[in-house]
């Protein structure tokens, strides 16, 4: 585990930032973006697009590959990572950065800190890292979905991410409190503490387990589930007291298999307890103690995290819905799209650059959130 290589934040330009943002927007289609689309996404008023399209396949921001009907470019993990990472930098959220401090199932997580230098967390969020390599077994696997695409799926846990952050933060529930997002990565409060699988003795057993299914109980009283309530998404800091982290997979009590989610996420405290304490209790919360009073999953899906998004994430996550199916599909066959949608990508890019370069304001997560919320390939 190292640094993430950040130096070349420093040297790109405008004009970089433009050319890597009409890969991406062109990939909310295309496989691979053929040169000629990505120069014409990509708009620049003198040309010399392909130069720099050179250099960022030497930086590795880019990578030009073959494909079976057609060649072009595809944004790598860095290139992602950089477009976000610059975005969060010139709205002066993260200032620098520090140590990779963990390695999640599903994302990479760092020290940054910002302009004041107060240490904060920054989550890379890496689903689908299958890219389109293993597509056809995946395809087969899920037989009736279009594979949809990492940086889509990426950018959705994210966006989740934060929202599920932020109305839990907001309703004083103990979670690192959400400090802005772009793309597929979330900045958050730097937990001072450990997660508990590196916890094994604490001063009272009982009370932190009393602690932890009220929490679980309180979840479902305002309406979600956290489904992945396990020692690893459990922190705890130093003086006692338990943080919840990881929200990708949260869910509302009304989803179908919300009692199954639910049980497994008190089963997964008393295992845990079980094993590491030897502590068992003969009181544990069932489903139906929960008393619904608030809406939480109903305020966050009106935050710009659709329907949609929560299904494709469902499926990639394999939490079970009534009916699968994602809502991407990749122009394979043919690299030729009209002049109507170059225009819209085009415009894309340019409201991007505007937002991001000219802005006057620091932009937060919360006008972020709304402003996005139409722009996917739902
Ligand atoms: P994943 O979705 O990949 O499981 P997590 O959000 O669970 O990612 O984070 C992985 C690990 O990173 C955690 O187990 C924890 O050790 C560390 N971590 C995550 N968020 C924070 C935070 N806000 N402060 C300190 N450490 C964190
Ligand atoms: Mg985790």
């Amino acid at each position: 585990m190292g640094k993430l290589n950040v130096t070349i934040l420093r040297y790109l330009t405008k004009e970089d930032f433009r050319v890597l943002t009409a890969i991406e927007m062109g990939m909310k289609n295309h496989e691979l973006v053929p040169g000629p689309l990505a120069a014409s996404i990509a708009n620049l008023r003198h040309g010399g697009v392909h130069k720099l399209l050179k250099e960022l396949c030497k930086h590795r921001l880019l990578s030009y590959e073959r494909g079976k009907h057609y060649d072009g470019y595809r944004l790598t993990n860095s290139g992602y990572d950089y477009l976000a990472l610059k975005t969060l930098t010139i709205r002066n959220i993260v200032s620098s950065f520090g140590n990779q401090i963990g390695v999640g199932k599903e994302s990479n997580i760092y020290t940054v800190a910002n302009e004041e230098g107060q240490p904060l967390c920054l989550k890379l969020h890496r689903l689908g890292r299958t890219c389109f390599r293993n597509l056809k077994e995946k395809r087969d696997y899920h037989q009736h979905r279009h594979a949809a695409s990492w940086l889509y799926l990426s950018r959705i846990s994210a966006t989740k991410e934060f929202a599920y952050m932020k109305a839990l933060h907001e309703r004083g529930f103990p979670v690192p409190k959400p400090i802005d997002f772009n793309r597929h990565c979330v900045v958050m409060e730097l937990v001072d503490g450990k997660p508990m699988c590196q916890v094994y003795e604490v001063p009272d057993v009982e009370a932190l387990y009393d602690d932890l299914m009220n929490l679980i109980v309180r979840l479902g009283n305002h309406g979600v589930i956290h489904g992945d309530f396990n020692e690893f998404n459990l922190m705890l800091t130093d003086d006692g007291k338990p943080i919840l982290i990881d929200f990708p997979q949260m869910m509302s009590t009304s989803h179908p298999n919300a009692e199954m989610y639910f049980d497994r996420d008190v089963n997964c405290v008393r295992d845990f307890f079980k094993r590491r304490f030897g502590y068992e209790s003969s009181l544990h919360p069932t489903f139906s103690d929960i008393l619904r009073e608030d809406d939480l999953d109903v305020e966050v899906s009106a935050s710009g995290f659709t329907r949609q998004m929560e299904k494709d994430l469902y499926v990639e996550m394999g939490i079970v819905t009534e009916e699968n199916g994602s809502s991407v599909e990749i122009n394979k066959e043919n690299e030729t799209i009209g002049n109507e949608e170059v225009e819209e990508l085009r415009k894309e890019v340019e409201d991007m650059l505007n937002e991001e370069f000219n802005g006057k304001q620091k932009k937060t997560g919360d006008d972020y959130a709304h402003s996005t919320s139409e722009s996917d390939n739902s």
